[in-house]
């Protein structure tokens, strides 16, 4: 049994997780266990303990506060969250965890790992649009991908199609770890760490084009496959 361990949303109240990331792991033979927020040491290693894979979700902006930095830029923030995933990634990280990254979660997966984003893309003046009008399930625009990275080897192909709904991304990588995809723009739209097991980042949500697209699929199934190793 290949249990992974999934990030949630957060509102006031309530913590809650998009259908789309749970049907994707069972699509891939894969048992989806919610992990509600904490910011004890504890509780996060049995959260590790208990997964075979750890799965970050997209969601609000990281408090800058985790890279250094002032608010410029930053939109809504949830505290708790961004407190409990710092802690997650950096013991999954300890521990060698598989872990697939998306959106919201590449970003604090670089940050965990000692780099940092930009607050607003809208700082740059050659950044292409990244927050797509149009429904998730449409690709949006092009990205390349780094021959040789882990990302190629599930794609199989330099350049792929993908949504796009941030307006934050990747500034300084963090150490250890490679770029492995860009859109035209230059923006960072995928990362790994080659020295892990599986460490995937990606800017994009593959989970709302894997029933369509092969390959967002083989993204999901190569990290399931990866934990079932755990
Ligand atoms: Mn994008």
């Amino acid at each position: 049994m290949t249990v992974i361990g999934v990030t949630c949303g957060e509102e006031e109240t309530k913590v809650f997780l998009e259908k789309a990331y749970f049907k994707a792991l069972q699509a891939c033979g894969a048992v989806p266990v919610l992990l509600p927020p904490s910011s004890e040491g504890a509780v996060v290693a049995r959260y590790c303990g208990l997964s075979n894979g750890i799965l970050l979700t997209g969601g609000a902006d990281l408090d800058p506060f985790y890279f250094g930095e002032e608010p410029r830029g930053t939109r809504r923030i949830t505290p708790e969250r961004d407190a409990f995933e710092i802690l997650l990634v950096q013991k999954a990280l300890e521990l060698n965890k598989p872990l697939f990254a998306i959106c919201r979660g590449l970003q604090v997966l670089n940050v965990a790992a000692g780099g940092d984003i930009y607050q607003d893309l809208a700082v740059l003046p050659e950044a292409l649009d990244h927050w797509q009008r149009a429904p998730a399930t449409h690709s949006f625009h092009r990205v390349e991908i780094t021959p040789g990275s882990l990302l190629f080897r599930f794609c199989g192909q330099e350049s792929l199609r993908v949504n796009s709904f941030h307006h934050q991304a990747v500034k300084h990588l963090a150490p250890g770890f490679l770029v492995s995809a860009r859109a035209l723009d230059r923006t960072v739209e995928a990362i790994e760490a080659p020295l892990y097991k599986f460490i995937l980042g990606v800017q994009w949500h593959p989970e709302a084009l894997w029933e369509q697209d092969k390959y967002q699929h083989s993204l999901f199934q190569g990290f399931v496959a990866a934990a079932s190793e755990m």
